[in-house]
């Protein structure tokens, strides 16, 4: 296509918010171009190839499966389910606070997990109660109870259950890792939320073919209802007229034009970079500005020449051993503190999708692939400990966690938080943009529409509930429903 020509809606990013607004919107029937500054599709959920390998740029497991707005999008697009989530029998072995055991994708062997993991942790009979009232409650939940808790945090919420210092720590930690946010900065109504879907859905897994076959089929869908995908086309500039927009501009002054556009952006970025913060009342550009983001990682990608465990994903914490006293809220604050302040805490938190054994097609056969990565700051905190160290400590901290890794290494490629930010084109590089606090969820989470005509946002900033990728996908869909709604009402 040329340069020039119009369209009834532009969208900006390939990922999931981009690829799945832009396919309901090509299916509602408008005119639909989008854009991807990147050489491939799917902004965190992209790959790269290397010896054999099918390599995750990001460090991915899926919730809800096709039980979620995954197969919701592909449904509404008239594909039906074509994406196959996989699970594997041993879904995640927890290694850390004490614990070593392995989840079980199966409910039925669930209990012994359980029970072996809270004696691992030595958590006193007495205390048990407690804790199946903290999983029955959650559960039960209803939606209203579940609003009233939005605007608290998980700590509030776990606070009503155990007054255990190891308990209270463990628990609000493992209930805001969906959040990739500490328990007294998640909001406990999100929290409650996603622990419910991912309970009731059964579906945490991972899809075949690797991330990118999630955005890459929305992107088909889109096509098959007459959109057109352009990559290594970035945005420069929204183009604005008469107070509303225009159109955008990319490199090489090339101008594609449309009177609505879509920004999947951070919400910040979209003002000031490919706006200009003047265009907005300042309240919003305020509001836009003081964004709490999620946190982000340093990650690793390492290709084994044999494969050396069978389980979906590695996580937890290392050193595995401490002692229980020294794990309380006050010391997951601290902990936490450093972090905030750009320096690396003596506790190393490590997440490990392999995504080879949820679809050996990923890897050579015989192979495996690592993804794994650990907490690190957004790039707009300043770094006292440099990038080498986040990253050797990852690195330390992996190969405790998967015996025999080390030694069948074929190669090993990390990437510094910079990176991330650079591929994704969000200044910040957070895993999500809008975090999930308890001011910035519900109703108090940025809307689609912005004050500017024509101007929309969606993806992980803007609207929608649930986990980083289904929380951005839906919001894609919530988006082009609302311009399909509005444009039909003039
Ligand atoms: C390390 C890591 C681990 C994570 N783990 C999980 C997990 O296990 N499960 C989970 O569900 N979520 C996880 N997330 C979060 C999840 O990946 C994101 O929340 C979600 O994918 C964001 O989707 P999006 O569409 O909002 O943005 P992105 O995927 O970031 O897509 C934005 C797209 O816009 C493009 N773009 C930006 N600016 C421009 C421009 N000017 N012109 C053209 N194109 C542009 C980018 O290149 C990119 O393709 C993780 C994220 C990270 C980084």
């Amino acid at each position: 296509m040329e340069s020039g020509e119009k369209y009834d809606v532009i969208v900006i990013g390939t990922g999931m918010g981009g690829s799945a607004c832009g396919a309901i919107l090509a299916k509602h029937g408008f005119k639909v171009l989008i854009l991807e500054k990147n050489p491939r599709v799917g902004g965190s959920c992209s790959y790269y190839e290397k010896e054999g390998f099918k390599v995750d740029m990001g460090t991915h497991m899926f919730i809800r499966g096709n039980k979620g707005p995954f197969g919701e999008c592909t449904r509404r697009l008239g594909m039906g389910t074509p994406l196959k989530f996989v699970r594997t029998p041993g879904l995640a072995w927890v290694r850390g606070f004490n614990v070593d055991a392995c989840m079980p994708a199966s409910y039925a062997r669930m209990p012994p997990f359980l029970l072996r993991s809270l004696i691992q942790a030595e958590v006193p009979v007495k205390k048990i109660p407690s804790i199946t009232r903290f999983f029955i409650d959650t559960m039960r939940m209803s939606e209203e109870k579940i609003e009233e808790w939005n605007e608290r945090t998980v700590e509030d919420y776990i606070s009503l259950y155990t007054d255990d210092p190891f308990l209270h720590s463990i628990m609000g930690y493992l209930i805001s890792l969906y959040f990739i946010l500490p328990s007294w900065q998640s909001s406990a109504g999100e929290a409650i939320w996603n622990f419910q879907h991912f309970v009731r859905d059964k579906s945490l897994g991972y899809p075949k073919g690797g991330a990118v076959v999630i955005p890459q089929t929305f992107l088909e869908g889109a096509e098959m209802h007459g959109a057109q995908v352009l990559t290594d086309t970035p945005v420069e500039k929204i183009i604005m007229e008469n107070g509303g927009v225009a159109g955008v501009v990319s490199e090489g002054n090339a101008k594609f034009y449309a009177p609505v556009v879509v920004s999947t952006t951070a919400l910040e970025d979209t003002v000031r970079k490919l706006v200009g913060r003047d265009y907005f009342p300042s309240s919003y550009a305020k509001m836009a500005e003081s964004i709490k983001s999620s946190y982000i990682a340093v990650q690793a990608k390492i290709g084994l020449k044999k494969k050396v465990t069978e389980v979906g994903c590695v996580c937890g914490s290392y050193p595995f051993k401490v002692p229980r006293d020294n794990i309380t809220p006050d010391s997951m604050r601290e902990k936490f503190q450093l972090v905030e302040k750009g320096i690396h805490p003596e506790n190393t938190a490590i997440y490990c999708p392999i995504p080879s054994n949820f679809d050996p097609d990923l890897a050579p056969p015989g192979m495996q692939l690592l993804t794994g990565c650990s907490v690190a700051p957004t790039t707009d905190i300043e770094l006292q400990d440099p990038p080498r160290v986040w990253i050797d400590n990852m690195l330390t901290a992996l190969y405790e966690m998967v015996p025999n890794a080390k030694e069948n290494v074929l190669f090993e490629d990390t990437f510094t938080v910079d990176a991330i930010a650079s591929w994704i084109g969000k200044s910040s590089g957070a895993a999500v943009t809008t975090g999930q606090t308890p001011d910035q969820v519900g109703d108090k989470r940025p809307g689609y529409r912005t004050p500017i005509k024509g101007l929309y946002v969606c993806g992980d900033g803007a609207g929608a509930r649930g986990v980083g990728t289904e929380l951005a996908c839906q919001s894609g869909m919530e988006c082009a429903d609302l311009i399909n709604l509005e444009s039909r009402r003039g």
